[in-house]
């Protein structure tokens, strides 16, 4: 197991979570050739850096590509890819997957990690399928909305008072010490695991670009590492063009990208809909941006009212997505693809994990005596 830091390109070669200069590190480079098999797992075998364990597995992965009208007026071909339909409905979970195998495998008995949302859920559900505790910090202002949707699988939620930012690198700490193996948003198994997003995509379809809702750029790394990997073993000919997609109002990324930066900045007062991807200083902001100078690409930011109106053209297409998610059609106007280019926008997931933001769509009032009238008449 070799590791590589992303930034200064030291090498280690136990699986530490970071590199001493404090930048993520990522796996080497892996190349071979698909097999037949039934998943992205067993299909993709030589590309994980450890073995995927199908005990662990709640169903993760192989998630539909579907084509959608939305791209016909700018005369794009678009293509959604549906990660809502995951186990815990988000893209998490092919990361989660990847690093509890990991996890159990090194005989870990507690797992972990830093979040509220899809990351928490995710975490708690494989805990629970894999036998191990969790350790989910989340932080002071959690909603108990969101509270439940971890907690019902048993994890132990810890409300976190304190600066929640600075949890990322406290968590890696103490659990290297209490024998927690904490899975955060870049975790470098984690981003293995979003490979298997490019690999479906590529065995469908010859994509020119990709659209990618981005908060830590765990699964922008995870992305663009899965294309380079299909080039490298020669499975794909060209990369498409890669664009994170950040919300206005938390746009670290786009905002260093714009200024010609190497480095992120922390961005002061984040404040958007998009809760999803609302972390103002991501921790693969720099390896993200590396990627940018070293595979081009694309950083593109839009506003609350736009990823509302996008979340509602995709739900009258049948897919109800939440305002992150959106992000990627928001974007779409706003890049100016030449005709006919095939496009991917990734729906990173779903609608019902974000019920409070959602709007209440059109409801009518009827007694049941003019039952008949109510739905004859269409107004
Ligand atoms: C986690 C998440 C993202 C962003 O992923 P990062 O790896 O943090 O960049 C986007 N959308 C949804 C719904 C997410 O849960
Ligand atoms: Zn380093």
């Amino acid at each position: 197991m070799k590791l590589r830091c992303t930034i200064c390109g030291r090498e280690y070669d136990r699986p530490v979570q970071r590199c001493e200069c404090g930048e993520p590190v990522e796996f080497e480079l892996f190349h071979g050739k698909p097999y037949i098999g039934k998943t992205v797992w067993e299909r993709f075998y030589d590309f994980w850096p450890v073995e995927p364990d199908p005990e662990l597995s709640l169903g993760e992965g192989d998630t539909p590509l579907i084509r959608s009208k939305l791209g016909n007026e700018l005369g794009i071909k678009l293509y959604l890819k549906n990660e809502t339909v995951n186990p815990t409905w988000s893209f998490k979970d092919r990361g989660t997957f990847l690093a509890i195998s990991h996890a159990v495998k090194e005989g870990y008995k507690a797992v972990g990690t830093v979040s509220t949302g899809n990351m928490a859920a995710s975490v708690a559900a494989y805990a629970a399928k894999a036998g191990l505790k969790a350790k989910i910090l989340v932080s002071e202002e959690a909603s108990k909305e969101k509270l439940k949707a971890v907690s019902v699988y048993g994890a132990d939620v810890i409300r976190v008072k304190g600066d929640y930012g600075r949890l990322y690198f406290k968590s890696l700490k103490l659990g290297e010490r209490l024998g927690v193996y904490f899975m955060n948003s870049d975790n470098p198994l984690r981003v293995e695991g979003y490979k298997g997003i490019s690999f479906e995509i590529a065995e469908e379809i010859t994509p020119d670009y990709v659209l990618i809702p981005t908060s830590s750029g765990g699964l922008f790394r995870g992305v663009a590492k899965g294309f380079i990997e299909l080039f490298v073993s020669g499975l794909i000919d060209r990369i498409p063009t890669l664009v994170a997609v950040q919300a206005e109002g938390c746009s670290p990324i786009c905002r260093a990208f714009k200024e010609g930066k190497e480095r992120i900045e922390r961005f002061e007062s984040p404040k958007t809909i998009a809760h999803a991807i609302e972390n103002p200083y991501p921790p693969s902001g720099n390896a993200v941006l590396k990627l940018f100078r070293e595979m081009g690409g694309l950083c593109v930011t839009v506003s609350d009212e736009e990823i509302i109106k996008a979340q509602a053209e995709l739900a009258r297409e049948g897919l109800f997505v939440q305002p992150s998610s959106a992000t990627g059609i928001a974007a779409l106007k706003k890049l100016n693809l030449p005709e006919g280019v095939n496009v991917v926008s990734i729906l990173t997931g779903s609608g019902l994990k974000a019920l409070s933001t959602a709007p209440l769509g059109k409801v009518r009032e009827c007694s049941i005596e003019k039952l008949r009238e109510c739905i004859e008449n269409n107004s």
